[in-house]
């Protein structure tokens, strides 16, 4: 599709939109008596109109039922977990029983490394992403000193080439190569939270285990944004939280992938609870655990059913709009951002902003990054005061992220000519 840079454009393009319907779901934060332009669904996704509800339903079953909830009404509690394994499968090409919603992203990646990161002898090695979101660098760093050893001789973490924001495809078979012997676990982001690179996770994959290792990502930012086939690219593990695009409420309950040939391997090691217990016996309160034979052996506590509902709520609208019709309208909107930004970067001072996410569409997902060499603060503030929302992320980079569902062509449009305006002032 050709576009054209004008306003008429942008309404022709929502006219045409099948999904535009689907913003009046969500409610869309106010600014100065009209809409904000929300880009930020990568940081936290907007409230669908029906979360609210959909708790209401939890709390009216609590206080109809009290314990006998996890049996009774509409919506057992019980059987809650399953209403949401089978759209959750889809989103990241899992098969259902390979995913279970718990916790929460953070804590998970624990209790995967517990999983599936067993240094012995020589093989201690775990590759990741130098600048990793902190909070997996955290987990790294603590999680292997709890093991008694030392994050600067076991952990590699690799950074993309000098003078280049970005990693090459080939720098990462590379390291893997060149660790073969040593390497345990390759543990990577799906995309990169600062610049929005999209990894070929089918190559990673292939290539750790080819040399023995195991390999999991964190799809943090790649859960519900992209599509991703974990199942058949062979991915070990995987975890995700879904507050940023999968819109279910600030610290809304975590999930994960685990390949199916492990769910009955008894030589896998966890951290167990007794929600993850098998459930044709788990009331017998006996001793000895038996997991669940499926990805739900690896949860531990009850889990909190609002959390749930509000996964519930956003997960239906998935449904209801169809994750293929999803990934075509942000393809579109995505190429729509891409054509402007790169009319921009034409008309404003050379050098004042750089584009630091792939310029390749395979590349990436619906999140830009826009590194701001002159006066990027302030040309965030006056985004800000025009109530565009987008983030700041130190030392001077700009994330937004047009979502599919609730963002339309003629906000980015508005978006690129607000930055337009201010970058030539
Ligand atoms: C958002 C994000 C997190 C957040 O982890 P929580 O435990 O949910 O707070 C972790 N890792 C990455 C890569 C993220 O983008």
């Amino acid at each position: 599709m050709t576009f054209s840079n004008t306003i008429t454009q942008a309404l022709a393009l929502d006219q045409a939109d099948p999904l535009a319907h689907f913003r009046r779901e969500f409610i869309i934060p106010p600014h100065d008596g009209g809409e904000q332009i929300y880009l930020l669904g990568n940081s936290l996704g907007l409230q669908p109109y029906r979360t609210k509800a959909r708790l209401q339903e939890v709390l009216d079953s609590w206080g109809q039922y009290g314990v006998e909830g996890w049996f009774m009404g509409d919506q057992p509690w019980l059987k809650y977990h399953d209403t949401l394994t089978a759209p959750l499968a889809k989103v990241v090409g899992a098969l259902p029983h390979e995913v279970v919603v718990m916790n929460q992203l953070t804590v998970n990646l624990h209790l995967l490394m517990v999983s599936f990161y067993r240094p012995e002898a020589k093989r201690r090695k775990i590759l990741c992403e130098a600048k990793a979101f902190p909070s997996d660098q955290y987990m790294f760093e603590t999680h292997i000193r709890h093991l008694g050893l030392d994050p600067n001789e076991v952990l590699v973490e690799l950074a993309p080439r000098a003078g280049e924001h970005t990693f090459r495809q080939e720098d990462i078979l590379a390291a893997i190569e060149q660790h073969k012997d040593e390497l345990a676990l390759v543990l990577w982001g799906g995309i990169n939270y600062y610049t929005g690179q999209l990894f070929d996770m089918a190559a990673i994959t292939k290539a750790a285990q080819a040399v023995g290792a195991k390999v999991g990502f964190d799809l943090a930012h790649v859960a519900g944004n992209v599509v991703i086939q974990l199942h058949n690219c062979n991915v070990d593990f995987a975890a995700w939280c879904s507050y940023k695009y999968l819109n279910s409420g600030p610290g809304g309950i975590g999930g994960v992938y685990i390949h199916e040939r492990y769910h009955n391997d008894a030589s896998v090691h966890r951290f167990a609870g007794w929600w993850g217990y098998d459930k044709e016996t788990r009331f017998r309160m006996e001793k000895g655990f038996v997991p669940v034979a499926t990805a739900e052996g690896w949860n531990l506590s009850t889990p909190s059913m609002l959390l749930y509902a509000a996964h519930k709520a956003a997960l239906d609208i998935v449904e209801e709009a169809g994750w293929e019709a999803i990934q075509q309208k942000r393809q579109q909107l995505n190429s729509w951002l891409w054509f402007l930004l790169e009319q921009l970067e034409a008309t404003i001072p050379a050098g004042a902003m750089e584009i630091i996410t792939p310029r390749t569409a395979e590349s990436r997902g619906s999140q830009v990054s826009l590194l701001m060499h002159r006066d990027g603060r302030t040309c965030f503030d006056a985004l800000t005061a025009a109530g565009i929302i987008v983030d700041w992320r130190e030392p001077n980079v700009i994330r937004l992220a047009p979502v599919a569902l609730y963002n339309t062509y003629e906000e980015v449009w508005r978006f690129v000519e607000v930055l337009r305006g201010i970058l030539n002032k």
